[in-house]
């Protein structure tokens, strides 16, 4: 069983469209849809804006379906100054640009008890998703993707992320997925297409390109699931 996760219908309504074979049921509030895909066993859920919305689903898939790889798919702000709008990052780490507890000593970013900043993600999804990318003919980096619970639209906040985490993208749910999966030992893997700059024009270029955004995402992970 594959899992895959996006924040908002647009990232994934196209994906459930794909499957053959399809039930769902709703567990603590997330509708999740179990099908096929080229003979393979795919559950797609939307998980809703944000870390706490995602962290539980991932943990809900985990605990229901016991999926061998989750993968987090969906749009992004860029942070990479060699990609444009529509390009893909595709994470080799996660991280939570958010969490501190930096006044107590910790470094920014580092979760305690378990004392980790990044989360690797699955080296072989990574490879997978590069050669998907390169098939399309889509630009993309592979890089930390940085995740907190607000939209980034100013050049102070990208410069946080940057100087902090040398991501190359931020967004809103990749970190605590990849935060769940770490301590229950499944591998994930996370995929975006960039609607934004992340910067003050990010207000405008959200809404407009979003939605193209959405679909080179899953013309990738469409591409990635026929591989696998
Ligand atoms: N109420 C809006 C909220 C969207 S928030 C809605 O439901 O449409 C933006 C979403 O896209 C999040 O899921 C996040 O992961 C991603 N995203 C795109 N650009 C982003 C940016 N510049 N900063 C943070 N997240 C971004």
């Amino acid at each position: 069983m594959i899992g895959i996760i996006g924040a908002m219908d647009i990232e994934v309504e196209k994906i459930k469209g794909f499957l053959t074979d399809i039930s769902t049921e709703t567990i603590s509030g997330v509708n999740f849809v179990r099908g096929k895909f080229d003979g393979k066993d795919i559950v797609v859920a939307k998980c809703g804006v944000g870390k706490v919305f995602a962290g539980l689903c991932a943990e809900a898939m985990i605990l229901k379906y016991a999926p061998e790889l989750i993968i987090n798919v969906g749009v992004a702000g860029c942070l990479d100054e060699t990609l444009k709008i529509g390009d893909i990052v595709i994470a080799d780490n996660v991280c939570q640009h958010d969490m501190d507890t930096s006044p107590l000593g910790d470094p920014i970013g580092m979760l305690s008890d378990i004392n980790i900043i990044k989360f690797p993600a699955d080296k072989k999804a990574c490879e997978l998703f590069a050669d998907c990318a390169k098939e399309l003919c889509l630009p993309y980096s592979i890089g930390t993707i940085a995740s907190g619970d607000q939209f980034v639209s100013s050049a102070d906040k990208k410069k946080f992320i940057t100087d902090n985490f040398g991501a190359k993208s931020c967004e809103m749910e990749g970190g605590a997925i990849g935060h769940v999966c770490y301590v229950n030992n499944v591998p994930f893997a996370v995929l975006r297409a960039m609607s934004d700059g992340a910067d003050d024009g990010a207000k405008m270029d959200f809404p407009t390109f979003a939605k193209m955004a959405a679909e080179n995402s899953t013309r990738v992970i469409k591409t990635f699931l026929s591989k696998f």
